[in-house]
């Protein structure tokens, strides 16, 4: 016996993955995908793109019984290593021994999904664009011409959302988006010719450079995929930058170290496209039969590699609400929003602070000295004290009370980074005081 009929726009990584959770819950799930099936249409032009996943993603993929699987092609990272404008290396572990983020490709990752949902029953029906929607009946209306209608409608549609494009007709509705002036572009490092990693697997690699940065994860062909944060505009920036030569020039100078692994450079730089950064914000996430979920309802900047993790914990979330109230009503849609705006909100507020830390703070001796004080602090009160990082990527904390501790252990930080003679004589703090600070 069904327990509804529900169609979920977006076959991207959250819905797919709702799909398979709603299921196995015993509910009749079509999924309406604006593409054609990316397992035949072969990725995008052939590039290789990753992701971060972390523990918000793994306990997500973990109910839907595909965590183990996803394991298996992810590549640990354990720690960012920082390169300086000389080559200069420094491995900074991200949290406790044994703590790892996970490299993981986006396509793989999706196709797996799509496949999972179709084994386990899912209607997946790619080429259907929706372009309108009603609310109260979950119809919703396809480019082709189609009206499919429903018991309810979940718009995973990502940044773009048409669920929400037709939400912001309605009255009451609070919509903000910005762009930061950065966007990105993304380059390949692929294997050396003898076949291996041109750099360390084990690390997400960030070249600091004040207002930009240049990262790389690793992928499973031991290929690297480059992302460039680069400004707009301005004197250094992706409109400055007009030949072939100039690339070359800038990254010999700027990127030393990681020129000679990018032997398509000159070509990828200006055949490659740039992409543009948004932050949205919205509320009502649910209306009558509908509701948000993912980007579409919280589109976030990727500093914090958190937006898919974010989106995967909305489907975790959505799932436990399910367990308290049985099935998807007015009450669970209600409470699901309730809980999950401020945790959306906080995220976006914090992979906005981390472009800053990423691509300027790592570098600094004073943020690398808050660093080793806060490992102190948490190897000595691990319940009580935890870096927000950690925070964020290896616990359950929600986002919001994630930020709210963060924020309060960040005021004790300032004021003990600025005792004068702090650097020579951290070791002696006396960290009982400093946690006292916290009541
Ligand atoms: C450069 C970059 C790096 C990132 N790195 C990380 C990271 O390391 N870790 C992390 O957790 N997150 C990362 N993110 C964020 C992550 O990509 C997103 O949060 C995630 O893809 C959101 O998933 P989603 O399913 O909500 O949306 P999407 O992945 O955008 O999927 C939406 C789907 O809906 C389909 N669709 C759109 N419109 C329609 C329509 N009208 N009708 C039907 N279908 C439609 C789309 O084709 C797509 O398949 C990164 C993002 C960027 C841009």
């Amino acid at each position: 016996m069904s327990k509804g009929k529900i169609s979920i726009l977006g076959a991207g990584l959250v819905g797919s993955l709702l799909s398979i959770l709603l299921k196995k819950r015993g509910y009749d799930v079509t999924l309406f995908e604006r593409r054609s099936d990316m397992r035949k249409a072969g990725g995008i032009g052939g590039r290789s793109i990753n992701l971060a996943l972390s523990q918000r993603g793994l306990k997500a993929l973990d109910l839907a019984g595909i965590k183990d699987t996803i394991q298996e092609s992810c590549i640990p990272m354990p720690g960012r290593m920082i390169h300086d404008q000389q080559g200069n290396l420094d491995f900074q572990p991200y949290g406790k021994e044994g703590q790892y983020i996970n490299s993981v490709s986006r396509g793989g990752l999706n196709e797996l999904l799509i496949s999972q949902a179709e084994e386990h029953g899912v209607d997946v029906r790619f080429d259907h664009k929706c372009i309108d929607v009603d609310f109260g009946s979950a119809t919703a209306t396809f480019e082709n011409g189609q009206s499919i209608s429903a018991d309810y409608l979940f718009g995973a549609d990502g940044a773009f959302s048409s669920l929400r494009a037709a939400l912001q007709k309605t009255d009451r509705f609070d919509y903000s988006q910005m762009y930061i002036s950065a966007g990105y572009k993304e380059l390949s490092m692929p294997a050396t010719p003898e076949g291996d990693f041109a750099m360390d697997p084990g690390a997400l690699h960030i070249w600091p450079r004040g207002e930009f940065m240049l990262i790389a994860l690793p992928n499973l062909d031991k290929s690297f995929t480059c992302t460039l944060f680069f400004p707009f505009e301005g004197e250094t920036s992706f409109a400055s930058i007009k030949t072939p030569e100039d690339v070359a020039q800038f990254f010999a100078t700027t990127f030393p170290d990681a020129l000679p692994f990018l032997p398509h450079l000159k070509e990828e730089f200006f055949e490659n496209p740039t992409s543009s950064l948004i932050t949205v914000k919205c509320y009502p996430w649910v209306k009558e039969n509908t509701a948000l979920i993912g980007d579409a309802a919280h589109a976030i900047v990727p500093f914090y590699g958190q937006g898919m993790n974010a989106g995967f914990e909305d489907c975790y979330v959505f799932d436990q609400l399910l367990d308290k109230h049985d099935s998807i009503n007015a009450d669970m849609l209600e409470e699901y929003q309730q809980l999950r705006k401020p945790d959306g909100d906080a995220i976006a507020d914090l992979a906005l602070y981390n472009f800053i830390e990423m691509r300027d703070k790592v570098a600094d001796d004073k943020f690398l000295l808050q660093k080793k004080i806060e490992k102190k602090l948490n190897q000595l009160y691990p319940d009580q004290w935890m870096p927000l990082y950690s925070m964020v990527t290896f616990s359950n904390y929600r986002y919001s009370e994630a930020i709210a501790r963060g924020n309060k252990q960040q005021a004790i930080m300032d004021e003990v980074l600025s005792r004068p003679g702090i650097e020579a004589n951290w070791e002696g703090l006396d960290f009982d005081s400093i946690i006292s600070k916290l009541n």
